[in-house]
């Protein structure tokens, strides 16, 4: 999905959230939520698995400084019905991945709760308004640098595998015209296995 701050189907919820927890809703035409989008930042204290502390969660009680390894989770909760959910989300989900049943429970298990009605928030003053937006805009800025760097892995893999099939071609003594055939027909298709990285990479 695209960030829910640069599509306006998510409204973002002043309302509620705090310093590691924030809300969107996408809401129908008469302005009912359907879907409540919630990142969560979570610091090694609280993340989904169980993980190392790094040095500043470590040291928390006597330097207060931020997690240097933390996660931002986003749960998407169901407002309305499943089916009246799953049509409103649909058209802005890219792509889908599975995960593993360990996951999926460790995910559920630290699944925020939905908000109802409009909530008065306690920390209201401009000051904690402020240091909130902050936040969330660095969590923006995490998520996109997550995003770059999982995309040139995947490029970068992909690269390696067509340099070890053209290694391969390489290496093959072509003598009787079976191999020939067979390595015709490789061809093609590494080329258009490369049309293809490319048209991926142009779609990007
Ligand atoms: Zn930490």
């Amino acid at each position: 999905m695209t960030y829910p701050d640069e599509r306006p189907e998510w409204v973002y919820r002043d309302d509620c959230g705090s310093y590691s927890q924030f809300r969107w809703s996408l809401r129908c035409k008469n302005d009912r939520d359907i879907v409540q989008l919630v990142v969560k930042h979570n610091t090694c204290l609280n993340s989904l698995f169980m993980q190392p502390y790094c040095t500043n969660c470590q040291m928390r009680e006597t330097w207060h400084q931020p997690c240097t390894t933390p996660e931002d989770v986003f749960f998407a909760l169901a407002i309305q019905p499943t089916d009246i959910c799953n049509d409103a989300i649909q058209p802005l989900v890219q792509h889908s991945y599975s995960v593993n049943s360990v996951t999926i429970s460790a995910y559920l298990a630290h699944m925020p709760r939905a908000k109802y009605s409009v909530t008065k928030s306690l920390k209201n003053n401009d000051r904690t308004r402020k240091k909130m937006l902050e936040l969330k805009a660095k969590i923006k800025a995490r998520v996109y640098e997550l995003n770059l760097k999982a995309d040139a892995e995947a490029a970068k893999s992909m690269h390696q595998q067509e340099q070890i099939a053209y290694d391969s071609l390489q290496s093959i003594n072509v003598t009787d015209p079976i191999t020939l055939l067979t390595l015709g027909s490789m061809a093609t298709d590494m080329s258009e296995l490369l049309n293809t990285c490319e048209l991926i990479a142009e779609l990007k």
